[in-house]
């Protein structure tokens, strides 16, 4: 994936009570429809990375088929249909591809790679829209050698306040797997983005999207001891293709909505979406609102990760 390493971000736990969200009518509403049933629609189809595959493919099981007194062999129609799809990945160090505690028309929007000069315009249309979003932030901005991080700082707060999540997408985006990843730099990716997150937001993350999408059992090992629940998504975008500054030659961002249409056209919720928040953002924020519209005429609810997992997604500092 050459041109991914510029672009995704990721997001993590739940901040249940203290979340602005909850204060609102709206959000308590849709909080409570929720429920948090555990889900065995086990859809799935993910992609990998910051924003390479096209992650929708939905696997069913057959039909059951028993077997008749001679021999032959028949559709059963009495017993329940047994469906031997595994449910959903959930819990730390393993790859969740969509909502493990919910089912039906439901989506969590994510952003990879903020924050951006695009992040502020991005908080207003999910305000205006009254849609949670989890942020995955490439925290290397937030560091003090980075030319902006002290308003890129304050942008994460604002996240923060608006009561999105805020999730690690590691400190370097170099990536946790490759020849040149030791267990070293796995731990210090995770470690210095998860302290600087801490610093301004007062929360620790415990979501994380490792670049490109990429893991491998040593990084999921480290991830699972550090408590991190592992977000890919499984309605892909491609945000970074079609409507990226420093990608004209494929510039076309309608296909962000194209691609948003046929993966629903041949899968179904829950589903993790991903769009990136990144430096090259500007005409992928600006699809947002169509591509928000676009899932609730097809009837999905936009809910938080926090309620798409189950589970928090922080903890105290
Ligand atoms: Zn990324």
């Amino acid at each position: 994936m050459p041109t991914a390493s510029s672009k995704p971000t990721t997001r993590a736990p739940s901040r249940a009570t203290s979340s602005p969200f909850w204060r609102f009518p709206f959000w308590r509403k849709a909080a409570l429809t929720a429920a948090l049933a555990t889900s065995a629609a086990g859809l799935l189809g993910a992609a990998s990375g910051c924003s390479t595959e096209d992650a929708t493919a939905g696997e069913r099981a057959p039909a059951q088929r028993s077997p008749t007194a001679g021999g032959a062999v028949a559709y059963a129609s009495a017993a329940p249909e047994k469906i031997t799809t595994p449910p959903p990945a959930s819990g730390t160090g393993v790859r969740i591809k969509t909502c493990p505690a919910r089912q039906g028309k439901v989506v969590a929007l994510s952003f990879d790679d903020g924050p951006s000069p695009y992040t502020d315009s991005l908080l207003a249309i999910l305000k205006e829209k009254k849609a949670p979003a989890a942020f995955f932030l490439k925290a290397k901005k937030l560091a003090r050698d980075f030319p902006k991080y002290e308003d890129y700082r304050a942008r994460v707060k604002r996240i923060a306040e608006a009561g999105h999540a805020v999730c690690s997408h590691t400190f370097s985006h170099s990536g946790l797997v490759g020849p040149h990843v030791t267990e070293a730099t796995i731990r210090a990716d995770i470690t210095k983005a998860e302290d600087l997150i801490a610093d301004i937001t007062g929360r620790r993350p415990k979501c994380l999207r490792p670049p490109f999408g990429d893991t491998d059992d040593r990084s999921l090992a480290i991830l699972k001891e550090y408590g991190y629940q592992v977000i890919l998504w499984n309605l892909n975008t491609d945000d970074w293709r079609f409507a990226s500054s420093d990608r004209k030659k494929d510039f076309d961002p309608p296909q962000i909505l194209a691609l948003v249409q046929k993966t629903l056209a041949k899968s179904q919720g829950p589903f993790i979406h991903i769009q990136h928040d990144s430096e090259e953002s500007e005409a992928s924020i600006k699809m947002v609102p169509q591509v928000i519209d676009y899932l609730r005429d097809q009837g999905y609810t936009t809910i938080s990760l926090q309620e798409c997992l189950g589970q928090p997604i922080d903890i105290p500092r």
